[in-house]
């Protein structure tokens, strides 16, 4: 059964026929792709079509599909059972790892989602400095919670919904939400309301709104005044963390957050999320402190063991070399061909945007610039030649450990013969 029948089917049971906004290629004017299977660099659709795939599940697959090693390790792991509810090794030993590659992070609880990491440490935060208030940045997702869906990226800026209704103004009245890269603004209202605030929550590599990175000085920044006044600050890594190297952002751009968000890569392709900092903040969570958390599925023994695979390979073998690699052929070439164009090439380690409009994109209205329709011919025009793009301008293209000499042509190629098309 193809595509299009599937989604028939789908939009009758399931609302808009996706469990996830974006997946309905709204943003592109397509309809979704129904996969069957995926192998390394590839998905495989029910439509009979192999395609060369840039959105990993949204992040997590760095290290492609159905990696043989990590299979290998999860069929083991549910053979012996899939959930138990209370406390495995396995738990102890993906904890021990992350604590092991997060110098920040001295205790952490796992969760399900990334919504349910950050929505977890909000509340640890608010329990934490008995504050309220929270600061996010514009074009930043953190999840569909209700205090953090003020000017969201990815899904809520595709919709232009991003004070989606059901979420309660007084709710969204206690985010307050600044440009991404305006220090100034930040302090601007530290300086007013610094007393009242308890965190400031952050995409450090912003992949929202498409890559942006944080300009010299503004995550330093975010440290010192968050510091200064009492506040938290909360790396939310769910993109980032195993993605610009093992130890994430924090690593890359040597900051240390008070909280840490995690999701995507530390499941392996299994839902999860975990978020961690120090432990005299993580230890106000229930059962030792007041500030309840909890999950009937937490530290599910599959996902864990996915997780704990995909790491010990990101530590053994020479992952972020190769991609950095890879990433570097991707970009330098694209950038060869379009710098007498309006396109901007956002990158950083193994994930970019391709923007159509003049640079710097450095925040939300950045890349809003961007040549919405130029994006969609873009995609579509990929798609055709066998290349999966994100379907919104606003996420992430991520490229993964399969992607070798093969894949590179075959995504230059798709390349050369898009790009000319559209000017
Ligand atoms: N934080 C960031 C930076 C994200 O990109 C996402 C999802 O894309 C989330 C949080 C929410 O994660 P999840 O979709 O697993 O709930």
């Amino acid at each position: 059964m193809g595509s299009k029948v599937l989604f028939e089917r789908a939009k009758k049971v399931i609302p808009g026929g996706v469990n996830s906004p974006v997946r309905a290629f709204k943003a592109v004017g397509g309809e979704p792709i129904f996969v069957s299977r995926g192998e390394g660099a590839y998905v495989y659709t029910v439509d009979g079509k192999k395609l060369l795939d840039l959105v990993c599940s949204w992040g997590p697959l760095i290290l492609g599909h159905a990696h043989p090693k990590v299979v290998e390790r999860v069929k083991e792991a549910v053979e012996k059972g899939s959930s138990f509810g209370t406390p495995t090794e396995l738990e102890v030993l993906l904890a021990e790892k992350i604590v092991e590659i997060y110098p920040s992070i001295d205790k952490v609880r796992l969760v399900n989602s990334g919504t349910e990491a950050t929505m977890s440490a909000i509340r640890l935060a608010r329990g934490y400095t008995g504050r309220k208030y929270i600061v996010k940045f514009d074009g930043c997702y953190h999840g569909h919670s209700d205090g953090l869906l003020v000017q969201a990226g990815s899904g809520g800026l595709t919709f232009g919904v991003p004070n989606s209704p059901g979420v309660p103004e007084e709710y969204a009245s206690l985010t307050f939400s600044l440009p991404y890269n305006s220090i100034d603004k930040v302090k601007e209202l530290f300086g007013e309301r610094g007393e009242e605030i308890a965190a400031v929550i952050v995409e450090p590599v912003a992949g929202n709104m498409g890559v942006v990175l944080p300009e010299d000085g503004f995550l330093e920044g975010l440290r010192e005044i968050t510091k200064r006044y009492g506040a938290l600050l909360i790396f939310d890594e769910v993109i980032t963390g195993f993605r610009l190297g093992l130890s994430g952002a924090q690593g890359f751009y040597g900051i240390e957050p008070d909280i840490t968000c995690l999701g995507k890569i530390l499941g392996g392709g299994f839902p999860i999320g975990a978020f961690g900092g120090k432990g005299e903040i993580m230890d106000m969570l229930s059962p030792d402190g007041p500030v309840y958390q909890a999950g009937t599925l937490s530290g599910n023994p599959v996902a864990v063991t996915a997780g704990l695979a995909t790491i010990e390979i990101l530590e053994k073998e020479n992952v972020y070399k190769e991609l950095e690699e890879t990433t570097d052929r991707l970009v330098m070439e694209m950038e060869r061909l379009t710098k007498d164009y309006p396109v901007t090439v956002n990158r950083i380690a193994s994930m970019f945007t391709v923007f159509f409009c003049e640079g710097p994109v450095k925040d939300l209205d950045g890349a809003r610039k961007s040549d919405l329709e130029k994006f969609s011919l873009f995609h579509k025009g990929m798609l055709d030649e066998g290349v999966y793009l994100p379907p919104s301008q606003f996420e992430a293209c991520f490229v993964s450990f399969p992607f070798g000499k093969d894949e590179i042509e075959r995504f230059l190629e798709a390349f050369y013969k898009v790009f000319p098309r559209l000017f």
